[in-house]
């Protein structure tokens, strides 16, 4: 059973969990000391509302500039880290990091929106989670109604009960939670509806063809009709182009996010969205 498997899994900081490559290996070494000299870093992706158009929440990316082989991909170097029991520590990076950045824009005036934090399903199940989260953002004195955690709609799959308990011990604590790249696992909408959570994110790979999929139209649609009736809001990730905008507008999405309306940004320029009190420009 995965959660059994993932407990586990977090006993070892150990490459051999990996799928042995030599390039595995190395890369999770040079991962290890990427944390240790701060060769990370987080970008920012604004999410749009689209009743009043404005910028409502970002969510946090991280990013991996090494020194000699240039910028290295999450979606690379996160699987790698989940097999390789490095994840936890990751994720509470980011968390910090995160917590660090709110921390600095509150004492600036820059109100910030919501952040979104990306959250492996192994650091969610961690018995300890809660008081991680708890105590980082403690540290900084920024309350976690600033925050949204994003899980996989993978996570879902295993071990309802302790999932549900787990969501709502963490819910109690004034954080909300996405499920991110909803229609991509085996969850469905009848079994989340009894979860304590906020928001679906509409996986990228629905949103590509919107515009000349019918299928595709027709699945965004019912997705979004159910996900209302069970009292969520939608979150359309991967919007491109105005005409997927259009259409995730007339279907009554609640939120946008996508190379269209912004790519994910530094901390500097983000921050200038943020003083610009930006909206989309309606169609
Ligand atoms: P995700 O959470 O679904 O994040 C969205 C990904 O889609 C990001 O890629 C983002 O840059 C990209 N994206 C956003 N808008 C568009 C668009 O309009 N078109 C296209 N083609 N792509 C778009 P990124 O940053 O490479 O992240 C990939 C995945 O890596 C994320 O998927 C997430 O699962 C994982 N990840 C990223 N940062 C973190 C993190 O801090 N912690 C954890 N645990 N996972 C992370
Ligand atoms: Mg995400
Ligand atoms: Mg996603
Ligand atoms: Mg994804």
């Amino acid at each position: 059973n995965l959660a059994k498997k993932q407990e586990r899994d977090l006993m070892f900081y150990d490459p051999r969990a990996l799928n042995e490559t030599d390039h595995s290996i190395e890369l999770w070494q040079e991962m290890q000391k990427a944390l240790d000299a701060d060769h990370f870093y987080l970008v920012f992706q604004p999410l749009f509302d689209l009743k009043d158009n404005a910028l409502i929440s970002a969510e946090v990316l991280i990013r991996w500039e090494h020194p000699e082989k240039g910028f290295i991909s999450p979606a690379q170097f996160i699987p790698l880290a989940e097999q390789s029991g490095l994840i936890s520590r990751l994720d509470a990076w980011v968390l910090e990091a995160a917590a660090k950045q709110i921390r600095n824009w509150l004492d600036r005036q820059l109100t910030p929106p919501r952040i979104a934090v990306n959250l492996s399903g192994i650091s969610f199940l961690r018995p300890d989670f809660i008081e991680t989260l708890t105590t980082i953002f403690g540290k900084y004195d920024v309350s976690l109604d600033h925050i949204e955690l994003e899980l996989t709609e993978g996570v879902l799959i295993d071990d309802l009960d302790r999932i549900s308990n787990q969501l709502n011990s963490i819910r109690a604590t004034g954080v909300s939670i996405s499920i991110d790249d909803f229609g991509t696992g085996y969850s469905s909408l009848s079994r989340i509806k009894n979860l304590a959570i906020d928001n679906i994110k509409i996986d990228r790979s629905f949103i590509d063809d919107l515009d000349t999929c019918q299928q595709d139209l027709k699945i965004v649609e019912a997705i979004i009709l159910m996900a209302h009736g069970l009292n969520l809001s939608v979150i359309a990730e991967g919007v491109e182009t105005q005409e997927q905008l259009s259409i995730l507008r007339q279907q009554g999405c609640d939120t946008v996010q996508g190379f269209f309306l912004s790519r994910p940004l530094k901390a500097e320029p983000f921050e200038e969205l943020l003083e610009q009190d930006l909206v989309i420009e309606v169609d």
